[in-house]
């Protein structure tokens, strides 16, 4: 191979600079890392998508509109007929579609640090510039520099997650108004977390021409499928449309997820007994001497604790993952992030913690 053939070489250096998105092992842990819903479906309705399953044409193309799908999501998340859907293949996908299609040479993308790390990433990717805007101490939107950073860089897109990840709080809603009056680009609202938050911005997309909302069915059973939608005004979504690869969504994530949709009730359910099991295990941590914890909207608590690497460390041979975010970012130190499992496992992260704590003090 001559010189000129090395990636160094061909490979765009941002992209040679950048780390893979890490993923790590948790084959035999206590899988409390990533935000999944812990519970499986029912063995009943696994049945029936095993029907699904065997019957499905897999050796055709899925339908590209993902007709079925698209209607069913229409009326379960009761949606208006003047606004529009866009699948992607989890909202990963819909980030990356937006950040193509708005990466001008000379354009920005604007979110809020810490916040979810593929805008950043993604950005990246798409070759367009990223601002990241500090939150305050306590993870509010320093909206003077928020402002600041609209006029000097004139975002194409602003990014904001709500409820946000990793600090599980809900921004200002009215601060949010503001920035939507104030930019003259896009602002896309990242509802990941929305079963757990019950608040939505999604009475907004008719006031608001510039705002786009983001869901995904990741966060309530289905992160397996990987299905993220947009809402958005026809206008803007048509012109997104245009980036979607034709089969995004493959046929497996069509029927299930259609299927499923059928029983909302019981994902709901899900969603109000880890809402329940949240509020116990704030209380526990609240109760632990120089722990702070911080108040979540989403399915996961993140914590400040002395020693938090080693804690980490610690809960990991003990077999329970959980994510550790010390050193990510200055206002992340010593901070550890927590997803609420079942009853049963997140009795054994409270248990395993306080046993930790009681060897290490
Ligand atoms: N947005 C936020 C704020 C998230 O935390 C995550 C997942 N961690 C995503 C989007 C991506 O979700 P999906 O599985 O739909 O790609």
């Amino acid at each position: 191979m001559s010189n000129s053939h090395l990636p160094e070489h061909i490979i765009r250096p941002e992209i040679l600079a950048l780390s893979a998105y890490h993923v790590p092992p948790a084959a035999g842990m206590i899988k409390l890392d990533a935000m999944e819903n812990p519970y499986p479906l029912s063995a009943e309705l696994r049945d029936e998508i095993a029907q699904l399953a065997a019957n499905a044409p897999v050796n055709r193309y899925p339908d590209a509109s993902a007709a079925l799908l698209k209607e069913k999501l229409r009326q379960t998340l009761a949606i208006s007929d003047d606004i529009d859907i866009l699948l992607g293949n989890g909202s990963d996908e819909i980030i990356q579609i937006i950040a193509m299609a708005v990466a001008k040479p000379d354009a920005v993308l604007i979110s809020v640090e810490p916040s979810f790390v593929m805008f950043r990433m993604i950005a990246t990717f798409a070759n367009i510039q990223y601002v990241g805007v500090p939150l305050k101490q306590d993870f509010s939107l320093d909206m003077d520099a928020m402002l600041a950073a609209i006029v000097k860089y004139k975002p194409a897109v602003i990014f904001l997650a709500y409820p946000n990840n990793p600090t599980g709080n809900l921004f200002d809603y009215a601060e949010i108004i503001s920035i939507l009056q104030t930019t003259s680009g896009i602002v896309v609202i990242d509802e990941a977390y929305q079963a757990f938050a019950d608040v939505s911005f999604i009475n907004e997309l008719n006031h608001y021409p510039n705002l786009l909302l983001m869901r995904t069915l990741s966060k309530s059973g289905l992160a397996g499928l990987r299905l993220g939608l947009l809402l958005g005004r026809s206008e803007w979504l048509i012109q997104l449309e245009k980036m979607r690869l034709p089969y995004n969504i493959g046929i497996m994530t069509q029927i299930i997820a259609e299927k499923v949709l059928h029983h909302t009730l019981v994902l709901a359910e899900q969603a109000q007994a880890i809402k329940l099991e949240r509020t116990k295990m704030s209380t526990f941590l609240s109760t632990i001497e120089n722990v702070k914890v911080y108040p979540s909207k989403a399915n996961f608590i993140l914590f400040r604790i002395h020693a938090a690497t080693q804690i980490f460390q610690a809960l990991k041979q003990h077999k329970i993952l959980i994510k550790n975010l010390d050193g990510t970012h200055p206002l992340l130190e010593n901070c550890l992030r927590v997803t609420i499992g079942t009853p049963d496992e997140n009795s054994q992260f409270c248990s395993t913690l306080q046993t930790i704590l009681s060897k290490t003090v």
